[in-house]
């Protein structure tokens, strides 16, 4: 069996990822950050999704001597200039406090009319070798995104983070009134996931 690590403790999205490549290949097993608990934070100092995904890979590559995969996403409001952004985490001020975030946007957009409420979930994936693999240096960069609208108020407890208040393009339902599967066939990761895992097949 050949490993790659994910760099996530979700095992939601391990198992996805694991899905994912088995319809190329049987042969890759996908580890998750639970089994390297001594790996320290990554510190999300990058300024954009890239940059943030390519500090955890880079970091979980070298400490497990794996190739990494790792995402970094986020929520990007058109008439907030993109933001919360990198920041979607800890908009309100304390990081994962997903009701305060949301109840934060909405305030912010209590005067915005809802054909200007449009807005983007953005995803980037990057792959990174270890030290001695054949393709040590060589970086793979993916990107998903998800178009859709901010709605004036929460609907499902569905997902996580903001889904309750993401409306997709097309759709009559927020995120939170998605089920699982079916978010993850339109979602910005799935969408970043499924471009990266030939590549994955193709370099390891
Ligand atoms: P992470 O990069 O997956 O840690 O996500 C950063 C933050 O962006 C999360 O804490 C959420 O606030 C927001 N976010 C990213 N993806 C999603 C999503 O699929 N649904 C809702 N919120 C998301």
């Amino acid at each position: 069996m050949r490993k790659i690590v994910l760099a996530t403790q979700n095992q939601g999205k391990i198992k996805e990822f694991e899905r994912m490549l088995a319809q190329y290949v049987s042969d890759i097993q996908v580890l998750g950050l639970d089994e390297f608990p001594d790996l320290p934070d990554v510190a999300e100092t990058g300024k954009t999704f890239i940059e943030n995904s390519l500090l955890k890979s880079r970091e979980v590559s070298e400490f497990t001597g794996l190739p990494a995969i790792a995402d970094d996403s986020g929520l990007c409001i058109d008439a907030l200039n993109g933001d919360p952004g990198i920041f979607s985490a800890r908009w309100s001020g304390v990081h994962g406090d997903d009701k305060a975030n949301i109840a934060k946007v909405l305030t912010q957009l209590d005067q915005v009319t809802q054909s200007k409420r449009g807005a983007q979930f953005c995803c980037a994936v990057s792959l990174v070798f270890p030290k001695g693999h054949k393709n040590f240096g060589i970086e793979v960069i993916e990107e998903g995104e998800l178009r859709g609208t901010i709605t004036q108020e929460a609907r499902g407890d569905a997902g996580f983070g903001y889904d309750p208040i993401f409306q997709p393009e097309g759709q009559g339902l927020t995120l939170g009134e998605f089920g699982h599967g079916e978010k993850d066939k339109i979602s910005h990761r799935g969408r970043a996931m499924r471009k990266i895992a030939p590549r994955l097949i193709e370099l390891i």
